[in-house]
């Protein structure tokens, strides 16, 4: 068995948080690779080495005096070092960070080192072997991930190291130049290395015990989702109910690697299991909630719509020539509403709907604005009956006037839009007829 684990920042902020995972990591010999990240905050208001990082080269690039914060830096390093009580000088690191600053290596290289040097520290507490990531991991010429050069040159260095620790976040262009993933991007090192390792399971350790059925912030204390579908996972990631990077699941995803997300502070807890696909339906009916708000809706209004054929494809093509993404689409007879985020809708508002008048001649268009929408989501609502109708009492018991409705045909999910005042107590209402009454 071979298991690829990755850490967060805040598993790794602090010498305790090290001590931590250092247990976690020897209490299981399978957990073979290891990604860190960045440190991470220690506490509320802390910064993220990742962001003193960027801020330091920022100073660098202008000209001026970064000593000060690299300075800090180096700190934060040092304290995790004297609190595991290593034999480990970054000295020498520094030295040619610095020289690199100096010599504007670039951004990408500049937040890299929050990792690279997370890692050197953590191969030196574990006994594990150190992979500079700049050395297995490849972009092309135009900054996108080559995954093929990739797996082919970190599996073979894989096969031929037993133990290892590779940070996470960056790689590099063929030429050697320093490249980083999007910010959050340890989580898809730890995926490549998963699928370059051939591992059994990604581990992805964290701060909470998983994903949750409900945004804590609006119910107490939620249920965890035990087991959730890469689909299940893509809708609600969508509503903004985020724990991993999006990309995260492409590379495991695509050789059948199961994700187990797990947390650091409490690692007895089982965590979520993220799966392709699974015979195990979900404690509730459904899997999870989640939503947005700020969502606004143009509703178009014509006689005879329905036999216009191509009114649909003007309407989209007037959002579309602004560069509006449109979200939902739910249409009557002589009616088509529109669905937009608003804040990437406001700018562009009065040519959007100029161009609909010019290219459909509607007989009224309405504008709503503060919208939410909230996407209930699962794999057992397919089988399961009068799960609309539930859903539905529970608004209506809660006083709350459902705006839209639109349930995919892969009866995966069913998205409602509410006023934006009604977004937490709607979510209140569906949490407790799925999960709290079943309890
Ligand atoms: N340290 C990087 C960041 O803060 C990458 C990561 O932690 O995944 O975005």
């Amino acid at each position: 068995m071979k298991k690829v684990v990755k850490f967060g920042g805040s598993s790794l902020a602090s010498a305790e948080q090290f001590k931590k995972i250092g247990e976690i990591i020897h209490a299981d010999a399978d957990r073979k690779y290891v990604v860190p990240s960045a440190p991470g905050k220690r506490f509320g208001n802390d910064t993220k080495v990742t962001d003193m990082l960027y801020q330091t080269y920022a100073l660098a690039e202008q000209g001026k005096n970064f000593k000060e914060l690299l300075e800090k830096i180096k700190d934060r390093y040092n304290e995790i070092i004297e609190g595991l009580g290593l034999e480990l000088s970054l000295d020498n690191e520094f030295v040619i960070i610095e020289e690199q600053f100096k010599a504007k290596a670039g951004g990408d290289y500049a937040a890299s080192r929050g990792e690279y040097l997370n890692g050197i520290i953590m191969a030196n507490y574990l006994g594990y072997e150190f992979i500079d990531s700049a050395t297995v991991i490849f972009f092309d010429k135009n900054g996108n991930f080559d995954a093929n050069t990739t797996d082919e040159i970190l599996s073979a260095k894989l096969a031929e190291v037993e133990r290892a620790v590779v940070p996470g976040f960056y790689g590099a262009l063929s030429d050697g130049t320093v490249k980083t993933f999007s910010r959050g991007g340890s989580d898809v090192t730890g995926s490549i290395v998963a699928k370059a390792a051939r591992a059994d399971i990604y581990e992805n350790w964290t701060d909470v015990s998983g994903f949750l059925v409900a945004d804590p912030r609006i119910i107490d204390n939620p249920e965890t989702i035990t087991t959730i579908t890469y689909k299940e996972l893509r809708e609600l990631a969508y509503m903004g109910a985020t724990v991993l990077h999006e990309e995260a699941i492409f590379p495991v995803r695509k050789s059948g690697i199961p994700i187990n997300i797990k947390n650091t502070n409490r690692p007895e807890d089982p965590g979520t299991m993220i799966v392709e696909s699974t015979c195990k339906q979900s404690k509730f009916t459904i899997t999870g909630i989640a939503g947005k708000k700020g969502f606004v809706s143009i509703n178009i209004e014509k006689d005879m719509m329905n036999s216009e054929i191509g009114f649909g494809r003007k309407v989209l093509e007037a959002f579309e020539s602004h560069g509006v993404p449109f979200e939902h689409v739910p249409s009557g007879i002589d009616t088509m509403t529109v669905y937009v985020h608003q804040p990437e809708f406001e700018g562009k508002e009065q040519q959007v709907l100029s161009d609909i008048h010019r290219l459909t001649s509607p007989d009224h268009i309405e504008i709503e604005s503060n919208l939410a929408l909230i996407a209930v989501v699962g794999r057992s609502m397919k089988a399961a009956k009068g799960t609309a109708a539930r859903i539905f009492s529970a608004l209506a018991h809660a006083n709350i006037n459902v705006k839209m409705i639109d349930q995919g045909s892969s009866e995966l999910n069913i998205i409602i839009g509410v006023k934006n005042s009604d977004f937490e107590n709607a979510i209140k209402a569906i949490y407790e007829i799925f999960v709290l009454v079943q309890l």
